[in-house]
């Protein structure tokens, strides 16, 4: 477009203020509460993707809420030339859940920032000619160059190249296929213990535990991204636990503070220790104001147990699911299930498309594949808000 296209093009009133990266978002939201969520022309709705495993509390939760708005009115930013006060409990809260409390941690603003981070600290701990990252096909680390990189989904890189070198991906959960990819160059693997975005696709307990003895053997540092599957959404504290292994290097974010941005990469003493004064840092990173909402969300998850509760709450969605004609099979784990339909019962449409339709009936889940929606409803998703979508969900499917 030239300027004078461009210039004129605004002057006919649809110019919007914001770029077009989400395409044209089809609900402005106002007010949330547990797992309703009301938009502006005040219809509620049922939020069953938690802003993407992000409110995994539910919105509005009284304890982040009253916390948030205790710190806002007393100390909200101070930069990393000093601490604050949650700093240090935070960190500690989050290596007990990872690794019984061995390990560091360094607080992001995001997921991306947190494996940005992550693959900086491998590319320190192993030395150059040690750096490449070995990751997934269909896998998701990020949107920044390196994360983009990592990211196993080449329709994604296209645009954006030349894309920082040092990245190979391998088809996931396969053994076999991961070996061939080794050699000396390579230094750390990155995995999600379950592929979000790629489909809800997790991997088995026995693909995790044979990378764990590979990475021993050849000293390869094993990065878990647990940025979606974190803090009880899969029914264990982390999606790795699952299969009894511990990562090297464990990333985190969406979940950690219920929807106050804070990202964090957790790693074990020996790798932490060679990041020192200079090699990272971030202005907003570990900020009082963030770290508040991350220390009452992480508080809240241990004190209901939020592991056990994610398993009880999957049996329930489970057992309704199984009643739904058209639904062909649930995959996933915890609360980050994916709903596979017939083809019969999407009669042409794709998962967006049936998505739209549980959107047009009050209910927010995204279509994850073509064939499949994904829902990730909160923690505290009550029995009847089940019920009701589920009712949602087989309503849609009947319109076939
Ligand atoms: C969402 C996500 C990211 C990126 O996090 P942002 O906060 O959007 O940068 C990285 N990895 C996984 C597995 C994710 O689900």
């Amino acid at each position: 477009m030239t300027l004078e296209q461009a210039q004129a093009w605004g002057a006919t009133g649809d110019h919007s203020p914001l770029m077009n990266n989400y395409g044209s978002p089809p609900r402005v939201f106002v007010r949330g509460r547990g797992t309703e969520l009301w938009d502006k022309e005040g219809r509620r709705h049922l939020d069953f993707l938690c802003g993407l495993a992000v409110t995994s509390l539910g919105h509005a939760h009284p304890v982040v809420t009253a916390a948030i708005a205790a710190q806002a009115a007393t100390l909200t930013h101070t930069s990393n030339l000093f601490a604050n006060e949650h700093q240090a409990p935070v960190a500690e809260r989050i290596s007990e859940l990872v690794a019984a409390g061995q390990g560091q941690v360094l607080f992001q603003n995001s997921g991306a920032e947190a494996n940005e981070a992550a693959i900086k600290l491998a590319r320190k701990y192993q030395g150059r000619g040690r750096h490449v990252v070995l990751s997934a096909l269909r896998s998701f680390h990020g949107r920044t160059l390196a994360t983009l990189a990592a990211t196993g989904q080449p329709e994604k890189h296209e645009p954006f190249q030349p894309l920082p070198e040092g990245f190979r991906h391998v088809v996931f959960d396969d053994v076999s296929e991961l070996e061939k990819a080794l050699g000396p160059e390579v230094g750390a693997i990155m995995l999600e213990a379950v592929q979000g975005e790629g489909g809800v696709n997790p991997a088995n307990d026995g693909y995790l535990q044979a990378v764990r003895e590979i990475c021993d053997e050849r000293g390869i540092l094993l990065i878990m991204d647990e940025i979606q599957t974190g803090f009880g959404r899969t029914g264990e504290w982390f999606g790795y636990q699952h299969s009894g292994i511990v990562p090297d290097i464990v990333t985190l974010a969406k979940a950690i503070a219920n929807g106050v941005p804070v990202g964090a990469v957790w790693a074990r003493d020996d790798v932490a220790a060679c990041f020192g004064p200079g090699d990272h840092g971030s202005t907003f990173a570990g900020q009082a104001l963030a770290l508040c909402a991350a220390r009452a969300t992480i508080d809240s998850y241990i004190a209901m147990d939020a592991p056990a509760v994610v398993q009880s709450k999957e049996a329930k969605i489970r057992a309704r699911l199984a009643d739904v004609v058209g639904v062909d099979h649930v995959r996933g784990r915890g609360l980050l299930l994916a709903i596979e339909l017939t083809a019969e019962s999407r009669a042409g449409r794709t998962g967006a498309e049936i998505a739209r339709g549980c959107l047009d009936e009050g209910l927010i889940l995204n279509g994850i594949t073509p064939t499949a929606l994904r829902i990730a409803p909160p923690y505290t998703v009550t029995d009847d808000e089940i019920d009701e979508a589920v009712a949602v969900i087989a309503k849609v499917l009947e319109a076939a």
